[in-house]
């Protein structure tokens, strides 16, 4: 299989993933990208999955349905462009061969599902959606901090050479956050580095290694003593505040909102 990234609006990728002369895509917030990737490369879309209802990501939905006639999976909790089938977590789909897993993560969005390819060559695939991105996670506009933590925590047990495809290119800015959270972390003054390079070079800093992300994204250390410390001295918790995960995540999302 082939990962495509295609750019859209700001700073949204739309992740087309191509097997032979078929192709499924991730979140299309808008249909044109998607249509012009797959005239050029000769591709029948197959099937459009949907991670979660904002506009930047199902925009596209009804147009790429219509011009294509291709499924579309989303979450059953969602309010998705109909007609759609809904997916479940534990009932994994199979698309163009691939096993797809679907796992609840709510936090961003209360029906927020990821999507997951096991078995994809060379290595495995997340589509991520909003909820985590390299050196990130996305903003609680309906989930509660209990949830973003329990979906990440999901997610962070996947294969360390998982590779993860997020829906935004907030790399950069999301980094500048976590060197202030983590100054003395070492992977994380590498990868910002990297990451630069990439930027500088027009190229995208996605998709991420997960276990790359263990390193670096503070919202998979909120656990880790230094991002504890971090938190705990910049938000003034007490030391009975400071020992709760839960109130600790909290802390450190709130801290990246007013950063
Ligand atoms: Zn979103
Ligand atoms: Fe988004």
């Amino acid at each position: 299989m082939k990962l495509i990234e295609l750019p859209a609006f700001s700073d949204n990728y739309l992740w087309l993933w191509q097997q032979d002369d078929q192709a499924v895509v991730v979140d299309p917030g808008d249909a044109a990208p998607v249509l012009q990737a797959l005239a050029r490369a000769g591709l029948t879309l197959a099937a459009i999955l949907v991670t979660h209802h904002h506009a930047d990501h199902v925009g596209g939905v009804a147009e790429l349905r219509a011009a294509t006639g291709a499924t579309v999976f989303g979450p059953a909790r969602e309010d998705i462009p109909l007609p759609f089938t809904p997916v479940m977590a534990g009932e994994p789909l199979v698309l163009l061969g691939q096993r797809v897993d679907v796992f609840d993560v709510p936090g961003h969005t209360a029906g927020h599902v990821a999507y997951f390819l096991p078995d994809a060559q060379p290595s495995p695939v997340l589509f991520s959606g909003d909820t985590l991105f390299s050196g990130g996670c996305g903003r609680l506009f309906e989930g509660t901090a209990a949830q973003m933590l329990a979906s990440l925590d999901t997610l962070a047990a996947l294969p360390a050479d998982t590779r993860v495809c997020c829906a935004h290119e907030y790399t950069l800015s999301n980094l500048r956050f976590a060197l202030a959270v983590e100054p003395h972390n070492t992977d994380l003054q590498a990868y910002e580095t990297h990451c630069q390079s990439l930027r500088a070079q027009g190229m995208p800093t996605l998709p991420a290694r997960l276990g790359t992300e263990l390193q670096i994204n503070p919202f998979l250390r909120a656990r880790h003593p230094d991002v504890r410390q971090a938190v705990a001295q910049h938000a003034g918790l007490n030391a009975k505040t400071q020992a709760d995960d839960v109130a600790v995540f909290a802390a450190l999302r709130q801290w990246k909102n007013d950063f």
